[in-house]
């Protein structure tokens, strides 16, 4: 071993859902969009002048948070953006969670949140699930050095309700507690009218799932003014423009077509309880979804073996080996004709 490595931060890394090379695979592992961003990205991604990337973008990236705050009823001060909400979750762990106390989340959630609390020394516990793979509020009521939940959670699915959100908030008034809403609007219960109440609650968002722009990379949290700033000063600290021109542009843009994003989610609801229905006729038990995917555990075959063999068949879902979900899948929901697909390739295995 070299000497220069005992001063290495090691880490090991988060692992993101497989980004397939061949053509043809119906991709339905890494939970996008099956449609495609709002009719005004497009316009507004050509229109942007091609001599102005000479320039730095504002760093305060103020035309999307501006737009931000506008669309959630926010005001000044409320709103940071960042590169996907990954990057905005991994500044949050950095500047709120910086205590000897142990952060707390859940045994099974996006696990991504293990991978930043050891790369930043942050000692973690995870409460358990309940046998339900519900969050139990009360859990979450003990000393602790910050919180983070995911609502709806990942990968159960699973939502709670905004009033079990708000006892996990107000039993916690000593520490920043992380709302990650990445799914909240495929039918969620949002916590953002807590906010006036609570000064120590964030809410984390991202363009990635329900505003089709997984690539764009644009991610953002809300919460009030002083919340705000400390994550700007740490963001600033590390790199002054966080967002491209571009991503800046089509995000603000992309907010005025309401028309538009109402229909791609209710097309992306629509089609995951037509899916729901069909996997539990073929002898899975599905999870009561309030997401863009389905956590589904087949009543014989293994979910390894159904990954196996959905990935030979040109179908790409996810499977997590670990302990207490090893027998499930997360299929993102796709098209409805990705998802007839996906039911024509499992009447084809479980026979
Ligand atoms: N939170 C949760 C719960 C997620 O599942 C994801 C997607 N992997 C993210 C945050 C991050 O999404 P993005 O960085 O694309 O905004």
């Amino acid at each position: 071993m070299k000497k220069w490595e005992n001063n290495i931060r090691r880490t090991v890394p988060y692992v993101p859902g497989e980004q397939p090379k061949e053509e043809n695979i119906i991709k339905l592992n890494t939970n996008e969009n099956p449609y495609p961003p709002v009719r005004g990205a497009l316009s507004a991604h050509l229109r942007l002048e091609f001599e102005k990337m000479r320039l730095y973008p504002d760093p305060e990236a103020r035309e999307l948070v501006e737009a931000l705050e506008k669309y959630y009823g926010l005001g000044g001060g409320q709103v940071v953006v960042g590169t996907g909400s990954d990057d905005i979750l991994s500044l949050c762990f950095l500047t709120f969670f910086n205590s000897d106390r142990p952060i707390l989340f859940p045994d099974v959630t996006y696990s991504f949140y293990p991978v930043w609390a050891q790369v930043y020394r942050i000692p973690y516990e995870c409460p358990p699930l309940d046998e339900n793979f519900c969050i139990r509020p009360e859990d979450y009521m003990r000393e602790n050095g910050g919180i983070v939940i995911a609502n709806p959670n990942a990968p159960t699915s699973l939502g709670m309700k905004r009033s079990e959100i708000e006892e996990i908030v107000r039993a916690n008034p000593d520490v920043v507690v992380i709302v990650d809403e990445a799914y909240v609007d495929f039918g969620g219960e949002t916590a953002l009218p807590l906010l006036e109440k609570y000064d120590n609650l964030l809410i984390v968002r991202t363009y990635s799932k329900s505003r089709s722009l997984a690539g764009m990379r644009i991610g953002f949290a809300m919460g009030n003014r002083e919340l705000i700033q400390f994550l700007r000063d740490v963001q600033a600290s590390i790199n002054s423009y966080s967002l491209t021109r571009e991503a800046i542009r089509v995000g603000a843009v992309v907010l005025e077509d309401e028309e538009t994003f109402q229909k791609n989610r209710s097309a992306v609801m629509d089609t995951r309880e037509w899916s729901r229905g069909e996997l539990e006729k073929r002898g899975f038990q599905v999870m009561d979804s309030q997401t863009n995917f389905l956590f589904a555990k087949h009543g014989s075959v293994p979910g390894q073996k159904l990954f196996e063999e959905l990935k030979r068949k040109g179908i790409y879902v996810r499977h997590f080996d670990s302990e207490r979900i090893r027998d499930y899948l997360r299929i993102t929901v796709g098209t409805g004709e990705q998802m007839e697909q996906l039911i024509r390739a499992l009447d084809e295995l479980l026979i």
